[in-house]
């Protein structure tokens, strides 16, 4: 009697345990396309990555310091490119480029590293870059060299948001609402707050509409796309896509509930369209910490998460941020 009702016992334990798919408490079920924001993509690409480091290359120097980049050439309009400044005895690097003053961070193999960044309405063509290199004993030199901006080859999307929230298509509303986020992405905070894991994506899933789209909405409002969209459900977590301070958190008219984070050294996320959000202004998050739940508040045509970045004051592309070797 005793071994039956184990040997039943058994078959209704392996019973529940197979009808529960594997991991269906943490994945959100795939919404429909009209439900997912804008312009789904068809084909999902390949979640981005962190690549490899990159080569250096020598791009100027005198006899006590060297300037060094990452790339070679050229810069697109809204890409973020990475510089090292080699060299003994420094005390501080500063740069000058498209009006961005630049701080360069000290990194643990003595050299210092500074974030370019050309904002997607940047002239294209070639552009001055002064670099400052202070050292110990107060004195100083300047490297010097020129950069192009490149055309950053950005598409045009039509977007439809409903009537009822017709209202935001008054364009004092945007740029009362950017004059108001890029006070703060201006201020520059002389600590790196990532660290040498990089950036992660905020929701492991499709990136459904690119940054710096040219938008249409409604047939009537022209815009840019300030950030990238992820596809999502309502009420899925967003992690900080790195450690840092939280430098705005409200409900704005374009990005609802949304969180903006300083990650230090002029890099910060924004996350927005959030139904609630779980960090105060001022809290110091991780990497990965869950900052907001996802949902369709303010100017959205259903529920989408969009992220976006800034560097040294100017919008650019979160992905190739995230893509980007950071020391
Ligand atoms: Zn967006």
């Amino acid at each position: 009697m005793k071994t039956r009702l184990i040997i039943f016992c058994t078959f209704v334990l392996l019973g529940i345990l197979l009808a529960v798919p594997i991991g269906a408490q943490d994945s959100p079920t795939e919404p429909p396309p009209e439900e997912s924001g804008l312009d789904p993509v068809t084909t999902p690409a390949p979640l981005p990555t962190r690549e490899p480091r990159p080569a250096v290359f020598a791009v100027t120097n005198d006899d006590r310091a060297g300037l060094q980049t990452f790339f070679i050439g050229t810069v697109p309009q809204g890409e973020t490119r990475l510089l090292r400044v080699v060299g003994n005895d420094i005390e501080s690097v500063r740069a000058s480029w498209l009006n961005e003053e630049i701080a360069f961070w000290p990194a643990e193999d003595n050299n210092f590293y500074g974030l370019l960044a050309a904002a997607m309405e940047a002239p294209t063509g070639s552009t001055p870059l002064s670099v400052v290199v202070t050292y110990t004993d107060s004195t100083q030199s300047i490297l010097a060299t020129t950069l192009d901006i490149v055309n950053g080859a950005f598409i045009v999307q039509n977007v439809n948001i409903p009537a009822t929230k017709g209202y935001l298509l008054d364009a004092s509303v945007e740029r009362s609402e950017l004059a108001r986020l890029e006070s703060v992405v201006h201020q520059f905070t002389l600590e790196r707050m990532w660290d040498a894991d990089g950036f992660q994506l905020p929701i492991l899933n499709a990136l459904t509409s690119p940054f710096g789209a040219f938008r249409v909405f409604n047939g009537t409002l022209s815009t840019r796309h300030t950030g990238a969209d992820i596809r999502t459900t309502l009420g899925i977590p967003v992690q900080a896509m790195a450690g840092g301070r939280v430098a705005y958190t409200g409900l704005l008219p374009i990005r609802g509930n949304y969180v903006l984070i300083d990650h230090g050294y002029g890099v910060y996320s924004g996350y927005a369209h959030c139904t609630e959000v779980l960090v105060d202004y001022g809290d110091l998050v991780e990497r990965g910490q869950i900052v907001c739940m996802s949902g369709d508040t303010g100017r959205t045509q259903g529920p989408h998460f969009h992220w976006e970045t800034a560097v040294n004051g100017v919008w650019v592309n979160p992905v190739q941020l995230l893509q980007m070797w950071m020391p």
